[in-house]
């Protein structure tokens, strides 16, 4: 039946073009002060408007009181690692102690204890992990979730990794989007004769591209382009493959050193090229002239006391559309809380509340392809809401690492909190 979401201090509808916001456009959440939101059996909103015309317009709907709080599109958080095995909390503290990336993972930390971790389980036991995870990623206001793969790095693993996620899409309160990313490191044992890199990236294009194409596993590839990881070169010739099966594109792109990672995702017509913490000039001017959207991930770098962010108001001020993802993962942002990423999008990046919350929901749709389905409320979109018990929409950034979120639902169907 229609239901009717009343009483709210505000609605942040993010309405506007089912696309991804540039520039100015980023700057309007299109917030509305005293109004309703009515949803349609379809679980489709229907109308944005005071509550006494929609109890008029719909005199038979179930009614939902929000209380005073304020409604706002569910978060799309377009960029995480969420399958995984044991937590890595030890390397936080080998970090604080000045221990490097390459002497932690020489002691056996870093993404190889993942993979050697996650090669153990069986899916069942990577389901039940991720899904109380997720269940906690809900819990603050997250309705759209990419989830990618890529602690598997062999065939096996990786297609076991993407049907976990396949199959979580069924029990989780989150609409899941899956990235197959086995181009995430250089496995081990192809570092050594007789196995090299070549092979390994030779076995992605050749053989994991294709088997996750076939059973429709995935919705996006992407690849670590970073200086010391995946080259320009081998990540261009892994997206060209994955582009020919079908797969649209993503990329991690100069996120510690500048690679001219995000001149090759403009290049291939990337959906996102994500972290951009070392972007160049011509880096910013190349993702402005394209349609790529800036995915930017402030908890990665806060987490590992690094103390440069990705140049969000030069993304913003050069015309690029920026968005903001949590970058859940267990080894460099291992956060549930998406309001936490946007308080880091304000006072780290320093975007505008408004350009945060856009950056969270419009945006984010638009880097996972989905701006014409959820981002917004509006009229024909996804009835996906989160309720938050503030007065005022800028309490959300503002109460910084507090559980605001009160309830979730997805195409109007309760989620979290019910
Ligand atoms: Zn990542």
């Amino acid at each position: 039946m229609t239901q009717l979401f009343v009483n709210a201090a505000e609605v942040v509808t993010c309405a506007g073009p089912a696309r991804a916001r540039r520039g100015a456009e980023q700057g309007d959440a299109a917030v509305r002060p005293a109004v309703g939101v009515a949803v349609g059996e379809d679980g489709r909103v229907l109308a944005v408007a005071p509550d006494a015309e929609l109890r008029a317009d719909h005199p038979a709907a179930a009614v939902i009181d929000c209380a005073q709080g304020v409604l706002t599109p569910g978060f799309v958080d377009s960029h995480t690692h969420a399958i995984f095995g044991r937590a890595r909390y030890e390397e936080q503290e080998m970090r604080a102690a000045g221990v490097g990336y390459l002497e932690i993972a020489k002691r056996g930390g870093g993404i190889h204890s993942s993979v050697r971790d996650l090669r153990t389980r069986s899916e069942a036991d990577l389901a039940s992990l991720a899904a109380a995870r997720l269940r906690r990623i809900a819990a603050h206001g997250t309705t759209t979730l990419e989830v990618k793969s890529g602690y598997g790095l062999s065939l096996e693993s990786e297609l076991a990794t993407l049907r976990v996620i396949r199959r979580l899409a069924a029990e989780v309160p989150l609409r899941l989007v899956a990235t197959f990313l086995g181009a995430h490191e250089v496995p081990l044992e192809y570092r050594e004769a007789p196995r090299d890199r070549g092979q390994y990236i030779a076995l992605v294009t050749e053989e994991m591209i294709p088997a996750v194409a076939k059973e429709g596993l995935a919705r996006f590839c992407d690849v670590f382009c970073e200086p010391g990881v995946y080259t320009v070169d081998e990540t261009r010739r892994i997206l060209t493959a994955a582009r020919g099966a079908g797969m649209g594109l993503k990329l991690h792109a100069d996120e510690l050193e500048n690679g001219a990672a995000a001149e090759l995702a403009a290049e291939l017509g990337a959906t996102s090229a994500d972290h951009l913490a070392a972007i160049s000039d011509l880096g910013i001017a190349a993702l402005a002239a394209s349609g790529t959207v800036a995915t930017l991930l402030p908890g990665t770098m806060l987490f590992l006391g690094r103390p440069k962010q990705a140049p969000a108001r030069a993304l913003v001020n050069a015309g690029v559309a920026v968005a903001l993802a949590s970058d859940f993962n267990p080894g460099t942002s291992p956060t549930v809380n998406f309001p936490l990423v946007l308080t880091l999008g304000v006072s780290q990046l320093r975007l505008s509340v408004a350009e945060a919350f856009v950056a969270a929901t419009v945006n984010g749709a638009a880097a996972l392809g989905l701006a014409g389905e959820v981002g917004q409320i509006a009229p024909g979109f996804q009835a996906d809401l989160a309720l938050f018990d503030v007065r005022d929409h800028r309490e959300i950034p503002y109460w910084y690492g507090d559980q605001r979120c009160r309830r979730t639902w997805v195409g109007g169907r309760p989620a979290h909190g019910a």
